[in-house]
């Protein structure tokens, strides 16, 4: 856990056609986290397969990458304290129907395979994710906020 431990968000599809990019993001930078990089795609199956490489072979693995490759995802990367781990719970369980209330898959999704939204399970899959999705790299620049979030 670290201030500078950096998390991949990528609001879905479906996230993106149901109008809840901005709902999204603005979770993130009220919770005090900092944009550090932001991508709208349509992403093509084999860059979807490298970012689900663990899952290949799962029976739900096609319908996947066809509903990730339908329309275009908006990639980012969050930066702050604990990032991973906040997102994650930030973001809900897998499941919707699992998830609370309050969180982006208790909010808005009812079904694990129409889930608006996904974040890194563990730092080293998330800087996996961040070199897979943001090759050319990623701007750093000061935000004089930070020492309001953080003591
Ligand atoms: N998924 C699915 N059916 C399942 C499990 C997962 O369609 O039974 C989809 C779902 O969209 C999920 C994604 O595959 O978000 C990746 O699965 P993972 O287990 O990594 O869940 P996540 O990390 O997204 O919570
Ligand atoms: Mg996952």
């Amino acid at each position: 856990m670290s201030v500078s431990e950096r998390t991949y968000i990528m609001v879905k599809p479906d996230g993106v056609q149901r109008g809840l990019v901005g709902d999204i993001i603005s979770r993130f930078e009220r919770r005090g986290f900092k944009l550090i990089a932001l991508k709208f795609v349509h992403a093509s199956p084999e860059h979807l397969e490298k970012h689900y490489a663990d899952l290949k072979g799962k029976p739900f693995f096609p319908g996947l990458i066809k509903y990730m490759a339908s329309g275009p995802v908006v990639g980012m990367v969050w930066q702050g304290l604990d990032a991973v781990k906040t997102g994650r719970v930030m973001l809900g369980a897998t499941n919707p129907l699992a998830s609370a209330p309050g969180t982006i898959r208790g909010d808005f999704a009812l079904a694990v395979g129409r889930n608006i939204c996904h974040g890194s399970d563990s730092v080293d899959n998330a800087e996996k994710e961040i070199q897979l999705w943001f090759p050319e790299g990623i701007v750093q620049y000061t935000n004089d906020n930070e020492k309001w979030i953080f003591e």
